[in-house]
């Protein structure tokens, strides 16, 4: 079958060693998936001008978070990489009019291996990640998705990395518990947004940042949200929206997870 192209929230770096049930939530996730020939990441934590691919043998775990516990700097994820395939991507983005460089050196941040390692723990299937142009807006990375649409016919899964809403300083203020709720203002955002994916509102969804309730406030830049127009542009056009999973970390981050169909496939993916 082919797979469904994701968006996942990847929360707090500290989410493996967490106990949530977003961390859980992952962990059955990747059991219950047909195992891809290989993952392409789409991750917030990967900012350029212009669309990179990162094209190594052998990924490096990059820790781009500052004064967490030792023990998350101990974790690794030494995914192979997938330097054919990467040039293929380049290829394909290219004839789409989004012209694509290759990185020959970059790793996987934690937009990338936090999820995955709790996904696939074994770290043996090809991992690569194609960076975000926050500048450029909701349409560009549908584009861009829509564009990597046809990689899922050949065994690869598409993951959009970010967090469904992503305050980060209303979380250093407040400092709520692990488990919060969500607040109010954050739950009025995902229920629009969950509202509008479900209904194949795409233009609604492009358009979020006046339309949606709070979500300047819950998105003050977009660089957390973008992934997840990657990932439903990856579906193709008409593609439907499931969500797998949602919950609340530290009151501020939703963590809901959601799988994006092609139009003509039934959600069976979880
Ligand atoms: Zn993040």
């Amino acid at each position: 079958m082919t797979l469904p192209s994701l968006f996942v929230s990847h929360g707090s770096p500290m989410l493996p060693l967490t106990d949530t049930p977003a961390r859980q939530f992952l962990i059955d996730l990747g059991r219950s998936l047909p195992r891809p020939k290989a993952i392409l990441v789409i991750s917030a934590h990967w900012e350029t001008a212009e669309p990179e691919v990162n094209a190594v043998t052998s990924n490096e775990t990059i820790y781009d978070f500052y004064g967490f516990p030792r023990a998350l700097y101990e974790l690794r994820y030494p995914a192979p990489g997938t330097p054919e395939l990467a040039q293929g991507i380049a290829a394909r983005l290219a004839a789409a009019g989004l012209p694509t460089a290759i990185d020959r050196t970059r790793g996987l941040d934690h937009g990338a291996w936090v999820p995955l390692l709790l996904m696939y723990p074994e770290a043996d299937i090809p991992v690569l990640q194609l960076s975000i142009q926050t500048e450029r807006g909701p349409k560009h990375h549908l584009a861009l998705g829509r564009a990597l649409a046809p990689l899922r016919d050949e065994g690869v899964l598409i993951i959009g990395s970010g967090s469904f809403t992503h305050n980060l300083a209303e979380f250093r203020t407040r400092r709520p518990e692990l488990n919060a709720p969500a607040l109010p203002w954050v739950d009025a955002f995902a229920d629009w947004v969950h509202e509008a994916a479900l209904t194949g509102r795409v233009d609604d969804l492009l358009d979020y940042r006046s339309l949606a309730p709070f979500a300047v406030k819950n998105h003050p830049t977009d660089e957390h949200f973008l992934p997840l127009f990657a990932a439903l542009g990856a579906a193709g056009e008409g593609a439907h929206a499931e969500r797998l999973h949602n919950s609340a970390n530290y009151g501020v981050l939703r963590m809901d997870v959601y799988a994006f169909h092609a139009a003509h496939e039934t959600a069976a993916a979880a």
